[in-house]
């Protein structure tokens, strides 16, 4: 599934090449449109339409400003209209899930042999003539079409993101202290942390040494100021490694679905997927352990964590 920085990677990928663009038309796959409209959804109900006066309705005539992320949501701005109102539509928020992805096709280009396919299910044509096809294996992704005020109550409900300026070490504390749930399980909160998934919190904790099952407000000052330290850049890294492996936006056709090449993001792991190998810590002898821990896998290190 995909972490902060596959979908960072996507994001960014996707901001060069949709940004300025101009939608000129939007199509759906029979199959996911019903499975949307059957949860209601506004963007299915919508999107496909053209856009009215004052920025409702569809999305033809639309114009993309930017692609952000906080963490592992990323939010597609649409430029102002003219005449916007509270319900006109700024924002699409997207979230890949298990199997979501992007491809991209640059104007003059052609898609490879069997492509489009029937995971496919959203096609975006643009002014300048390129493409962008929303693929989904498993059809867990989501696309919402939001107003400004939603949006911002959106922000509002997350945590903050360890690559954003908001990420400081006071907010993190606070965090941390303001629950007796176990470690592992405040890292995966959202809403405390915005974008770290099983596998980077397994990372950081071994990196730290701190134990997965230590209670998040035990936690003394010094250790989460070393947990602290080791989560933004373990990301970045992560982010560089799957830039540099998969953005190619000079290649005539640019694909990116993140989920087919995860292990492009793999920062050398020390302890996730590595039962019963030894701890790769420098002067550990230790055995990495597994265990169970909100119905999800935690490996961790018992000779080097504490
Ligand atoms: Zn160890």
């Amino acid at each position: 599934m995909p972490e902060l920085p596959e979908v960072e990677v996507t994001r960014s990928a996707l901001s060069r090449f949709i940004s300025n663009q101009k939608i000129v038309d939007l199509g759906f796959s029979d199959v996911w449109k019903k499975q949307l409209l059957r949860d209601g959804s506004r963007f299915a109900s919508f999107a496909s339409e053209k856009s009215s006066e004052f920025g409702m309705g569809g999305l033809i005539g639309r114009t993309v400003e930017s692609v952000s992320r906080v963490g592992k949501f990323y939010f597609i701005h649409l430029k102002e209209v003219e005449t916007q109102i509270p319900e006109t539509w700024t924002v699409i928020e997207g979230h890949l899930r298990m199997t979501g992805g992007w491809w991209l096709l640059p104007k003059g280009a052609e898609w490879p042999e069997g492509f489009p396919d029937k995971h496919c299910h959203l096609e975006i044509k643009f002014e300048n003539g390129s493409q962008a096809i929303y693929r989904d294996v498993r059809r867990f992704g989501t696309l919402k079409l939001m107003t400004d005020e939603e949006y911002y109550l959106r922000l509002e409900s997350m945590g903050p993101d360890p690559l954003h300026d908001g990420w400081n070490m006071g907010k993190f504390k606070d965090a941390l202290c303001s629950t007796k749930r176990n470690i592992k399980a405040t890292l995966l909160d959202q809403s405390k942390v915005s974008g770290l998934g099983n596998i980077y919190v397994c990372e950081v904790l071994h990196l730290s040494s701190l134990l997965p099952t230590r209670i998040s407000n035990e936690i003394k000052f010094q250790e989460a100021a070393n947990l602290f330290e080791v989560i933004a850049p373990l990301l970045t890294k992560a982010v560089e490694v799957g830039g540099t492996r998969l953005t190619n936006l000079d290649d005539l056709q640019y694909i990116h679905e993140p989920q087919l090449y995860l292990d492009n993001f793999e920062v050398h792991l020390q302890v996730y997927g590595r039962e019963g190998e030894p701890c790769l810590k420098n002067g550990c002898m230790g055995v990495v352990e597994r265990i169970v821990q909100q119905k999800r896998s935690t490996f961790y290190c018992s000779s080097c964590q504490y």
